[in-house]
């Protein structure tokens, strides 16, 4: 199997595995108990949110454990809504991931207006389209550090300045930037943080949301006391051992990130653009995640293509992996380049620190063969 598709899910690294073992064996109690092996258990989750907020620069209490992403991006937004009900509009971009594009249509359906904000053909966000959408109804501006997509990078400095100065409070989903860019929220004023398990070589059903010393906060669930009473729900222990783990080593290796993956990421796009005719590259051509390629071939369907390679044992995809059984189109493409098939027509390539020269070149050789295959059978 040749993965290329980092940004849908990483592979749990060794070590992660090894420090979330001993809660799936003998210590298996409950962190909410008061006896010893209760208490343990509360210690490691403790540890745990440490190792997260090293990674953030956050204080420990700003770290909240979620289940995922999704629902760190969910309470961020129920928070910012709940907390001001006189301010009914929020501000996103047309690209976001579907957990902060559904979550605010559900919010128009009661009423909350939505400003979508567009992008430009290179997946850039205007930083003057967010300064006129911004209004004193303002509740909240949510918008992605890292697109999943494309891997195009928006200037979250710039857009914590303008939430700053408007008084808005700003939530921003890093889950793609965790671990590939440094991320400081003692330099970025960013009230709410979502980041995931399973993009950082960890397993899957873990996320965090920062949440900044007071940034207001009503729970999304609603429970016992766990997490001062802002999350209910029993700690999964050995995940969120396993998400402090990973949020280790992601801090160790984020400065070496970059320079590891970026000549590979470029050699593949490179010789995929350069081999293959009637290709193009969505997405900025620096301002970008190191690891991310987006090619639309055009009069290529993306998903005859992703067969192909599929039989060929490549795994790449055709943009999120919560949304891959469904018929659309990417709308992350769609809002670059509404014009034309290239949101129909793109595969997203996305390495990691495992992939090699040598695995790249094999992927560029089979995209290569399935793109002439398919062309040649019209
Ligand atoms: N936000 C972004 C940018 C993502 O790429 C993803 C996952 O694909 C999510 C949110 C959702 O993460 P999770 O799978 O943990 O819910």
């Amino acid at each position: 199997m040749i993965y290329l598709d980092y940004n849908a899910t990483t592979p749990v690294r060794a070590e992660v595995r090894d420090a979330m073992l001993p809660f799936l064996t003998d210590e298996w109690g409950n962190p909410s108990s008061t006896y010893g092996f209760g208490a343990r258990m509360r210690k490691v989750v403790e540890n745990a949110r440490e190792q997260v907020a090293e990674l953030l620069g956050a204080q420990t209490w700003e770290v909240l454990f979620t289940s995922c992403a999704t629902e760190s991006n969910n309470a961020a937004l129920n928070a910012a809504v709940k907390a001001n009900p006189r301010r009914r509009h929020i501000v996103t971009s047309a690209v976001e991931h579907s957990s902060v594009l559904t979550h605010c249509r559900a919010l128009e359906r009661e009423g909350v207006r939505v400003t979508y904000l567009p992008v430009d053909r290179d997946g850039l966000l205007c930083i003057s389209d967010l300064e006129a959408a911004v209004t004193d109804d303002t509740a909240l501006v949510s918008l992605m550090w890292a697109n999943n997509e494309t891997g195009v990078l928006f200037p979250v400095a710039e857009i914590a300045d303008v939430c700053r100065a408007r008084g808005v409070l700003f939530h921003c989903d890093a889950v793609q930037a965790a671990g590939k860019v440094p991320i400081d929220v003692r330099a970025l004023p960013v009230d709410y943080l979502s980041i995931t398990g399973h993009k950082l070589h960890a397993p899957k059903g873990v996320g965090a949301l920062y949440v900044r010393r007071k940034a207001p906060f009503t729970p999304l669930i609603h429970g016992g006391h766990q997490e001062r009473g802002l999350r209910g729900g029993t700690e999964s222990v050995p995940l969120i051992a396993a998400l402090g783990q990973a949020a280790v080593i992601a801090r160790q290796e984020v400065a070496d990130y970059d320079a590891l993956v970026r000549p590979l990421r470029d050699r593949l796009e490179r010789g995929i653009l350069e081999s293959v005719t009637d290709t193009e590259l969505n997405g900025h051509a620096t301002l970008r995640l190191a690891n991310t390629s987006n090619i639309t071939f055009h009069g290529i369907a993306s998903d005859a293509l992703l067969m192909l390679l599929d039989q060929e044992g490549i795994c790449a995809s055709s943009g999120s992996a919560c949304l891959a059984d469904s018929d659309e189109p990417s709308h992350v493409v769609r809002a670059m380049k509404p014009d034309g098939g290239a949101s129909r027509q793109m595969v997203r390539f996305s390495i990691g620190t495992e992939t090699t020269a040598g695995i790249g070149d094999k992927a560029t050789a089979a995209v290569r063969r399935a793109a002439a295959a398919l062309r040649s059978a019209g």
